[in-house]
This record gives structure tokens, sequence and C-alpha cells, in this order.
């Protein structure tokens, strides 16, 4: 085995994949960046009960629009394949066989009425050295009898023999030592003739040894079953390859009160998954951080500082900078509370650093959408003005729609207040003064418009309030001359003519 860095995301495909199995995989994507490793896609979809069509694909194009590149998986293949573990049932099976020869597993025929029947009888019934002996497996039955239970297709599983009280250590990069005795776990299935299938935690630790990940980072809910598979690793022999372990925080409520669910998501209105899902049985919905207007740069950056930060408080970090800075020691012990809106503040921060052309091109279809057709360069001009004011593109329409359609109506309220008596008179004025301007650049335009308000004496605040309500409707936008340079002199005079005739 050489040194290099190998680790693997690992998802089962059981539902779209959840914000925090993102952030898992990001922390893979990281960890192998950071080290000139490989970053492997393997599916463990071993458990057919819970197998839902489309969520493979679904993990590949999420991790795809988020920038994640793997160096192998399921998708692209690679030297250590197959990657999908239902293509590796013979793999599994010899491996199976090694163990029961090793003695280090035995077959057990136990029914489910039968276990049912011991846990009714024996309170904490749990299937380990202490009770192995009263149950019907080849620990317990003739060899002869055992052949024949198989020959005749009666249904087995193989349970891991697991000797008791042996202090068992897992030896975490984020945790340190974790030590629990042998005792209280229990002879785990590793296998079951029934659908010929490996369980997760022997397919789990057999691909992991045979694809030579050394780092297994993966979410503390792993972190119960990191004991079993320190002596799955030794009971096969493989102690000195073993994958160095990082268990990484739980993601929490915003609230911070226990583990974040979709739940929350529903309740406070905020995305769990990365893109939109529908589920394949009900038809369900659930909304995604693509479709709900992410830009993958700020989800990155975001989920990187939920449980990890680079030992001081720099917040804004595109990718490169996060691997050059990303290390597993200076991930948290504890939980990180989900707070949304500080996923809104990075969307924010990514809207402003994006080059406006981008963002004018994101904003295009939306301006289509409503049957408007202004050329990029004029679009590329409005979002430069507005852009400060949004933190999502869908949000730049209710911030400009001044600049590509004259108002309907005027604002009731902002009406009564900033329309005057004599603001129709001074603003038949501005029309004149508006035509007679050469330039008009914003700049220039400020200078005379403000040059004949001085003159005439006039208030300034309130021709500019009328101004504004007679060329956007209402009291909102960028400053008023970069709006009147931008939709041209015909325009601007137009729309004075049309609030001189409509506002009462
Ligand atoms: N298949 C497991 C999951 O769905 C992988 C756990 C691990 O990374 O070992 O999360």
């Amino acid at each position: 085995m050489s040194n290099k860095v190998r680790v693997r995301f690992a998802p089962s495909p059981t539902g779209p994949l959840h914000i925090g199995g993102v952030r898992t995989a990001l922390y893979n994507y990281l960890f192998a960046k950071k080290h000139g490793g490989d970053f492997i896609l393997r599916i463990e979809d071993t458990d057919s009960q819970r197998f839902v069509p489309g969520a493979e694909e679904y993990i590949v194009e999420a991790l795809e629009w988020l920038g994640l590149q793997f160096d192998e998986g399921v998708h692209i293949g690679g030297n250590y394949g197959p990657y999908r573990q239902s293509d590796r049932k013979e793999i599994y099976k010899k491996y199976v066989d090694i163990l029961l020869n090793k003695e280090k597993a035995y077959i057990a025929f136990d029914t489910p009425q039968e276990l049912e029947e011991k846990r009714n009888q024996t309170a904490n019934f749990q299937y380990d050295a202490s009770t192995r002996m009263q149950m019907r497996n080849s620990l317990t039955l003739p060899q002869a009898e055992v052949d024949e239970l198989i020959a005749n297709g009666e249904k087995y599983v193989v349970r891991f023999k697991i000797e008791p009280n042996e202090d068992v250590v897992v030896d975490d990069v984020i945790r340190g030592e974790v030590t629990i005795n042998s005792s209280v776990l229990d002879d785990k299935v590793l296998y079951k003739s029934a659908d010929n299938l490996p369980t997760y935690h022997l397919a789990n630790i057999v691909d992991d040894h045979l694809m030579e990940v050394t780092h297994v980072i993966r979410g503390e809910e792993w972190l119960p079953s990191a004991p079993l598979h320190v002596l799955l690793y030794r009971a096969f022999g493989w102690e000195e390859t073993m994958p160095r372990f990082a268990h990484l925080p739980l993601l929490l409520k915003p609230e911070g009160n226990g583990k974040l669910s979709k739940r929350d998501g529903d309740r406070l209105g905020f995305p769990v998954f990365p893109l939109e899902w529908k589920d394949p049985k009900t038809g369900d919905i659930s909304s995604g951080y693509r479709e709900s207007g992410y830009l993958p740069e700020a989800v990155v950056n975001f989920l990187a500082l939920l449980g990890w930060n680079p030992g001081n408080d720099q917040e804004i970090m595109q990718m490169e900078d996060l691997v050059a800075l990303f290390s597993l020691e200076k991930c948290s012990k504890s939980g990180a509370k989900f707070d949304y809106e500080k996923g809104k503040w990075f969307n924010h921060q990514y809207v402003q650093l994006k080059p406006n052309n981008d963002i004018a091109a994101m904003f295009m279809p939306y301006l289509e959408a409503k049957g408007l057709h202004p050329t990029t360069e004029y679009v590329e001009n409005v979002v430069s003005l507005v852009k400060e004011r949004v933190s999502f593109v869908k949000e730049l329409w209710d911030q400009s729609f001044f600049f590509f359609q004259a108002p309907a109506t005027y604002d009731e309220k902002t009406a009564k207040k900033r329309w005057k008596e004599d603001s129709p008179a001074q603003l038949t004025e501005l029309i004149d003064v508006l035509t007679a301007i050469d330039d008009f650049s914003a700049p220039n335009q400020e200078q005379i418009v403000k040059a004949w308000i001085e003159d005439k004496g006039y208030h300034l605040g309130n021709i500019m309030n009328a101004f504004r309500l007679a060329v956007v409707g209402e009291s909102k936008g960028p400053h008023m001359f970069d709006i009147t340079a931008t939709i041209g002199r015909e325009e601007t005079i137009s729309r004075l003519g049309k609030a001189i005739k409509e506002i009462k």
C-alpha cells in the first residue's frame, strides 16, 4: 500500500442526500485535495429494503453542482471498482468465508420468531458471548446438521463472534481515543443468505480495505459502529492498514437542541437538501439549495464552517482557500448549530463577488419570462446598480423592475406623503430642465437639476421624492440619477408626464 491519502464518500442511496451528508463529502474532498490524495464515491446499497430509485443519480448531480470532483467512483470508474456494493456480492462472499474459516464468525439459523421469543423471555437480550450458546447456530449444532440445513435452503445469517471483555480503542483524529468494552457489543450480523448480501458493517470494512482507504471521515452517528469496525479489521488481520477515523460533529437545529432534521427546514423555511427532490413514492417535493437560488460557492463556504474553522475568524473562503487551510485537527467535537441566516449571508457575499456579467446572465431568464428582452449590456448595468441590495438573483427583479418598465400604479402611501400640491407644477418645470440637458450622464444631470432647484429656492427633498415616485412608482431604488441615466431621457420624461396626469 502506498502512502497516498485515499478517502471515500460512501452514501447509502436511501433518499436525497441530506445537507449533513454534503458536509461529510466536502470535508473528505478538502482533506483529499489538501494532501494530493484521491476522493472516491462508493455507493453502499446493500440494504435492498431501503433502496430508493434516483437517489444515486441525485447524489452524483448534487456533488457535481457543488464542484466536488471525484477521482474514482460509481459514475466514472477507476482501478478499484466496482464502486457500487450491489455489484460486489462475490467479493463479500469470499471475505465472509475467510472469517468463518478463521472461526471469527459463525452461522446462525434462529428465525425472527425465535429471536422475538428470546427477547420476550430475557430482559435486554443481546446475541453475544453470554447467550450465543443457547441459540441455534453452528457453535451449538453438529456440523452435519448445519450442512443439512444449508443444503435444504434454510435461511441463515453469519454473525461476528465478538470476544467478551476486551477493551477496544478507536483512535479518532477529532475525538482522540475512544475506548469501549467489547462486552457491550452484540454479535453483529455480517451476512444474510436470504438476499445473498453482506450487511453495511462487513461491506464497509472489506471495501475500505480493498480500496486502500487511509482515512474514514464520516458523521458522528457512525462513531458507535467504529469499535466493531476495529474488531473486524483485527479479525481479518488488517490492523496494519486500518484507516484513521475522524467522526465529524453533528449538525444541530438552529436553536442548538438536537439533530437538524428535514422538519426543521419545513418549520423554519430553509432547504436541508442540496437539490430539489421529488419523492418517487409520494410525489412530495422537498426544496433544494440550488433551486432556492443559492450559489454553489456560497453553500460550500457555509458548510465548510459548520464544524471546522481555519483557526482565525476568516469567513470568506473559496474552494482553493479551503483546500489550503483545511485540517481534521481543527474540526470541532461539539455539534455545529445550523445557522441558515448565515447561509443567506454567505450567498449575499458571493453574489457581490461574482462578476456582473455572470449575475446578469443568471437574471436574464427571469426577464425573459416576463416578456422582456433587454440587451446584456443594459442588464449588466442594472445589476451593477442594485446587486448590493440582494442576497439572491431572484430578488433582483423586485429591486430593479423600474429599469425595465414604467410604473403601472403609484404606491398610495408614498403618494400621500410625497406628492405635494406643487409637485405637478415643479415636475413640469423639471421636464423642461431635463429636455435642455445635453449630456444625460448621472453626474451632469445631478449637477444641473440641483442648480435649478437651488436657483428656484425649491425644497430638494420634496422634488426628489416626487421625482422618484414618478419614475419608480414607490420610494425605493438606487441613486435617482443613476436610474434616469440608465432608462434615458425620453423614458424619464414620459414617466414624469404620466405621473403628472395620473397622481392625484
Ligand atoms: N453508508 C454509510 C452512510 O450512509 C457510510 C458510513 C461510512 O462512511 O462508513 O452514511
